[in-house]
C-alpha cells in the first residue's frame, strides 16, 4: 500500500490501474469511481491497518474494455504495470506507470473511429493571435494553427478534438463532447517549447520546422502539449510528424453553426453521416482517405490557385474511367498505414498488424502505376499529380522485409507461433527442427515401446502437468516393464514415464521455450526497423491519402453527375441548374427540381420568399453546399458553375435551440447573427434563414429588416435571406443591390402544388394554413385559423393608420414601410382639414368616410 500512495500521489486526476498478478486493482476514490462507472462489485480489503480500504477490480485479460469504458467517459486511467519478473523481485516487486490513457491521447483501435482523428488540443492565447497545437497520436499528425481570436471556435469545431489543454485560470475554450484539462500556466512558454520542438525533431532550432516568430501563440501551445504527452507517455513520443503549421488565410474557417446546418459531416438529427455531405462525397477506399476528406470538407480552401490545383487533379481521374478504376483497384485493401506504422514506431504493432501494414505496402507498386497513367496524359511536371508522383516512395524495402520476415497470416501475439518465415534465422530453423523431429520422434519411442513390451495398443501422450508419458490400460498392466515409473492412474489405464522419455521431454520443450523467445526478438528487431521508417511510411500515407480523396471526388462526380466549377477571383457567383447534394439523393434523380442562382455585385441580396414546405431551406443551403464543394476540389452538382471564391461561410437558420449549452433559442439566434455582422467581409456568403423568427413579430421584422440594411450597406457581401415575412420583399424597393425571389407553387383545386422553382418577385402569402391543413389539423381550427388571419391583415393596415407621421420620404435612412404604402390621398386629404372648424357630426361623418376608404385601400 505504501508503494501504491506513492505512485498514486503522482498520479492524482487519474484512475490508477494497478497491476497485482492477473488483476489491475483499484483503491480508495478510484475503486468508488470505477464501480459506479462500470458496474463494478466494491469489496473492500484490510491491509493490516485497522481501516478499511475500499477495492474493485478488473481481469488484465478484459482490462482493455473497461478502459475503453472508462475513456470513453472522461475518466484518464494510469496503467501501473509489474516492471520486474516476480519470480526474481526480492521483496515487493517494483511497478510504475508505463502510460496514461485519456480521451485525447488513445492508440487502441477500440477507441478510434476510422475515418475521423482524434485530436488532442492546446490553446494559447497571446491577445492578438490564439495559438492551436494539435496532435493525433494514433496517427501521428501534428499541427500548429495560428488564428485569429474570433476564429478560435471555428478551428477547434473542425479539429473536433477529445480533449483540450488550457492554462489555468484562462480563457475556456470549448467544444461539444471534449474534455477540459487544466494545465500549470507556465508550460505554455515558447522559449521552452522551442527547446523541447527542436529536441524532438532533430533539428537546430524551430526555424528548422518552418515556424518563426509569428508562430510564437502556437508554439508555447504545443510546449504544453508535449509536455503533457511526455506524461502519459514515460516511454517517448518517437513517432510524432513534424508538426505541418497553418496560418490564418489559407483555409476557411466555418463556424459550428454552418457545418451544422449545412450538415456537412453529422445530420441535424445526429447520428451518423447519413443525410450528410460527407456521406455523399466519401467513397474514400481507406481510412486514410475517409479521415482527410473529412478534414478538406471542414477547411474548404480561399485561393483559387490552390482550389484549381485540386480540381486538375480530380479532373485528371474524372474524365478518364480507365485510370480511375486501376487507381481505385490499387487502393482498395490498403489498410490504415498511417496508424498501423504509428504502432510500429511506439511498440504495440502485433505481427498480425505488421503484417498488414507489409500488405499494404506490396500494393504501392500498382498505386503507382495508376498515377503514371494518370500523369501520362498531362506534359510537363507542372500538373499537380506530377508533383505527387515526384514524391512518391515505394517503400519497397519495407515491404519485402516484412512479408519476407512474417508468415502470411500471423497471430496476434507476438511469440506465439508460427509468425517468422522459414530461412529468415538459422537459429530458428534449427530448433524448430529440433521440435518438429521430436513429434517424429515421438511416433519412434511409441512404435519402439510397442515392440518391446508387445501392447499394441501403448500410446505416447502430452499433458500441461505431467509432460510426455507412457499409457497403457489397466488390462495390460501386467506386462509393464521394470524401469517404467507410474505418474497417474485414470480409471481404465496407467501412465508412465521411462527416464530416456523424460530426458526427450527435456529437449523438446527447451527447444519450444527458445523457438519463442527467438519468435518474439526477430519480431521486435523488424518492428523496430519498420519503426524507424515512419517518416517516409507516413508521407506515403499521406500521398496515399490524397490520391484516394481525389480519386472518390472524381467517382462521385462522374456517379452524381457533377460539374468542374469555374472558379474566379471575381464577386460573382452564377449556378446554373444548381441542385441539393443530399436532398436529390433522397428522392429520385428526375424528381429533384434543379434551379438558378446569380449573385452579383449589382444584385447580391437575395430576399428569398415562398410557403412553407416550398423548398426554401433546401435552395439556401444548396448555395452554400455547392460553394464549399468547389472550395474543397470537388465537382458540383449542376450543369454549370461559375464561383467567385469566398472568403468565409456563414449559414444561420433562426429558432435552433442550443439547450446543451443552457441559451435560450433567440438568444442563440441573435448572438450568431451578431458574429456574422462582426465577421462577414464583402467577400463572404451569407445565407440566412428565417432569421428574426424566435421573438414577436414586429420585434423581428425589424430586427430581420435592419440586419439586411446592414449586410447590403455596410458589409456588401453575396447574401440569401430566406423568410415568411412578406414585409421583408419591400426591401428591394429601398436596397439597389437587392432582389426579390421566391419559389413557386400553385393552387390547384383549393390545393397547394409545390414546384420547388424559384422565380423572380416576393412571394405575396405563406399558405401555412394549407400546410396545416396537409399536416391534418382539424377542420374547425382551420376554420378559425382563416378567420383570424383575415382580422389580423386588417389589424396591420389601423395600425399603420396609427403610424401616421413616422414615415418620412422614399430616401430617408428611417424610412420603414413594413406595412404597406399608407393611403397617400388620404394623407393628403387630413393634411387640408381645420379639425377646429367642425362640428361633431361633421368630424364623425368625415372621420366615418375615411375609414371606409382606407379598408378599400
Ligand atoms: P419551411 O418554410 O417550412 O422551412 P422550406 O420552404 O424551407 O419550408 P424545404 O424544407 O426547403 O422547404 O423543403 C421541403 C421539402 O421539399 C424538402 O424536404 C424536399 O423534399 C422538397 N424539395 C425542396 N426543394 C426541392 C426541389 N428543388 N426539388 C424537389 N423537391 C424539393
Amino acid at each position: 500500500m505504501q508503494q501504491y500512495r506513492e505512485i498514486k500521489a503522482r498520479h492524482q486526476d487519474a484512475i490508477l490501474f494497478f497491476r497485482m498478478g492477473d488483476f489491475y486493482e483499484m483503491f480508495y476514490e478510484d475503486a468508488e469511481i470505477a464501480s459506479r462507472a462500470l458496474g463494478l462489485t466494491l469489496t473492500s480489503r484490510n491491509n493490516g491497518g485497522s481501516a478499511e480500504v475500499p477495492l474493485a477490480g478488473v481481469p488484465v485479460k478484459a482490462a482493455s474494455e473497461y478502459l475503453r469504458r472508462l475513456v470513453q467517459q472522461g475518466f484518464r486511467v494510469s496503467i501501473c504495470e509489474q516492471t520486474e519478473d516476480p519470480r526474481h523481485a526480492k521483496g515487493i516487486v517494483r511497478r510504475e506507470v508505463v502510460e496514461t490513457v485519456t480521451p485525447g491521447a488513445a492508440y487502441a483501435d477500440d477507441m478510434l473511429d476510422g475515418s475521423r482523428n482524434n485530436f488532442l488540443c492546446a490553446v494559447h492565447s497571446t491577445g492578438t493571435l490564439v495559438g492551436i497545437a494539435a496532435a493525433d497520436v494514433s496517427t501521428g499528425e501534428m499541427r500548429l494553427v495560428i488564428v485569429p481570436p474570433g476564429d478560435v471556435d471555428a478551428n477547434l469545431s473542425r479539429l473536433a478534438p477529445r480533449e483540450i489543454l488550457i492554462a489555468k485560470g484562462s480563457a475556456a475554450f470549448s467544444v461539444e463532447g471534449s474534455l477540459i484539462t487544466e494545465r500549470e500556466s507556465w508550460e505554455f512558454d515558447s522559449s521552452l517549447a522551442g527547446t523541447e520542438m527542436a529536441k524532438q525533431f532533430g533539428v537546430a532550432s524551430v526555424e528548422g520546422l518552418g515556424i518563426d516568430a509569428n508562430d510564437e501563440p502556437a508554439l508555447a501551445a504545443a510546449g504544453a502539449l508535449m509536455r503533457y504527452l511526455h506524461e502519459l507517455q514515460p516511454g517517448g513520443l518517437p513517432h510524432l510528424t513534424r508538426p505541418k503549421v497553418e496560418r490564418p488565410g489559407g483555409t476557411m474557417p466555418l463556424d459550428e453553426m454552418t457545418r451544422r446546418n449545412l450538415e456537412l459531416v453529422e445530420s441535424l438529427r445526429g447520428g451518423d453521416s447519413g443525410g450528410t455531405l460527407i456521406g455523399v462525397l466519401d467513397r474514400t477506399l481507406t481510412p486514410m482517405g475517409s479521415r482527410l476528406l473529412r478534414q478538406w470538407v471542414l477547411a474548404p480552401l480561399t485561393d483559387r490557385v490552390s482550389i484549381e490545383n485540386r480540381l486538375d487533379a480530380v479532373s485528371a481521374f474524372a474524365g478518364n474511367s480507365i485510370v480511375r478504376e486501376s487507381m481505385r483497384t490499387a487502393l482498395d485493401g490498403v489498410r490504415d498505414v498511417e496508424r498501423l506504422s504509428t504502432k510500429a514506431a511506439s511498440g504495440r504493432a502485433t505481427p498480425r498488424e505488421l503484417r498488414a501494414l507489409g500488405d499494404s505496402i506490396m500494393r504501392l507498386p500498382d498505386i503507382e502505376i495508376a498515377l503514371e497513367q494518370a500523369v501520362a496524359k498531362f506534359d510537363g511536371a507542372s500538373h499537380p499529380l506530377s508533383a505527387l508522383l515526384g514524391q512518391w516512395d515505394r517503400c519497397a524495402d519495407l515491404g519485402d522485409d516484412i512479408t519476407r520476415t512474417l508468415v502470411d497470416r500471423p497471430p496476434i501475439s507476438p511469440g506465439e507461433e508460427p509468425s517468422i518465415n522459414p530461412g529468415i534465422d538459422t537459429q530458428l530453423d534449427e530448433w524448430r527442427s529440433l521440435r518438429d523431429g521430436g513429434k517424429d520422434a515421438i511416433a519412434r519411442i511409441q512404435m519402439d515401446e510397442r515392440a518391446r513390451t508387445g501392447i499394441n495398443s501403448l500410446k505416447v501422450g502430452y499433458n500441461r502437468v505431467f509432460g510426455y508419458f507412457i499409457e497403457i490400460t489397466r488390462t495390460n498392466a501386467h506386462l509393464v516393464p521394470a524401469d517404467y515409473q507410474r505418474r497417474q492412474t485414470l480409471t481404465g489405464a496407467e501412465r508412465y514415464v521411462t527416464p530416456a522419455l523424460k530426458e526427450f521431454e527435456e529437449k523438446v520443450l527447451t527447444a519450444a521455450e527458445r523457438i519463442e523467445e527467438r519468435e518474439r526478438d526477430i519480431f521486435e528487431q523488424l518492428r523496430k526497423r519498420v519503426g524507424a521508417q515512419i517518416a517516409r511510411l507516413q508521407c506515403t500515407a499521406r500521398l496515399i491519402a490524397e490520391l484516394d480523396v481525389l480519386s472518390a471526388l472524381a467517382e462521385v462526380a462522374e456517379l452524381e453527375g457533377y460539374v468542374r466549377p469555374e472558379i474566379t477571383d471575381s464577386f460573382d457567383l452564377e449556378i446554373l441548374a444548381g441542385r441539393h447534394p443530399v436532398v436529390e439523393r433522397m428522392m429520385q434523380r428526375e424528381k429533384f427540381i434543379p434551379n438558378d442562382v446569380n449573385l452579383t455585385e449589382r444584385a447580391r441580396m437575395i430576399i428569398l420568399t415562398g410557403p412553407n414546405m416550398a423548398g426554401k431551406s433546401t435552395i439556401l443551403r444548396q448555395i452554400g453546399l455547392i460553394v464549399l464543394m468547389a472550395q474543397i476540389g470537388s465537382f458540383v452538382p449542376a450543369s454549370r458553375a461559375k464561383i467567385g471564391v469566398v472568403d468565409r461561410l456563414f449559414t444561420r437558420v433562426g429558432a435552433s435551440d442550443n439547450l446543451v449549452r443552457g441559451q435560450s433559442t433567440f438568444m442563440v439566434e441573435m448572438s450568431e447573427t451578431s458574429a456574422i455582422l462582426h465577421t462577414a467581409t464583402r467577400a463572404s456568403l451569407v445565407l440566412l434563414d428565417e432569421i428574426g423568427r424566435g421573438t414577436s413579430t414586429y420585434d423581428g421584422v425589424s430586427i430581420a429588416w435592419s440586419v439586411s440594411e446592414h449586410l447590403h450597406d455596410k458589409v456588401g457581401c453575396k447574401t440569401v435571406f430566406a423568410t415568411h415575412y412578406h414585409e421583408l420583399t419591400q426591401l428591394p424597393d429601398e436596397l439597389v443591390a437587392a432582389c426579390n425571389y421566391s419559389v413557386d407553387v400553385r393552387e390547384v383545386e383549393g390545393r397547394v402544388l409545390f414546384l420547388h422553382r424559384l422565380v423572380a418577385g416576393g412571394a405575396n402569402r405563406s399558405y401555412g394554413i394549407e400546410v396545416g391543413r396537409l399536416a391534418g389539423l382539424p377542420e374547425p381550427v382551420l376554420q378559425r385559423a382563416r378567420a383570424l388571419l383575415s382580422i389580423f391583415e386588417r389589424e396591420q393596415i389601423v395600425s399603420a393608420l396609427g403610424r401616421k407621421g413616422e414615415r418620412k420620404g422614399k430616401d430617408s435612412a428611417d424610412q420603414l414601410p413594413l406595412f404597406g404604402s399608407l393611403p397617400s390621398p388620404i394623407v393628403e386629404e387630413l393634411k387640408t382639414l381645420d379639425a377646429n372648424g367642425m362640428t361633431p357630426i361633421e368630424a364623425l361623418t368625415l372621420l366615418n368616410r375615411l375609414v371606409e376608404r382606407a379598408r378599400q385601400a
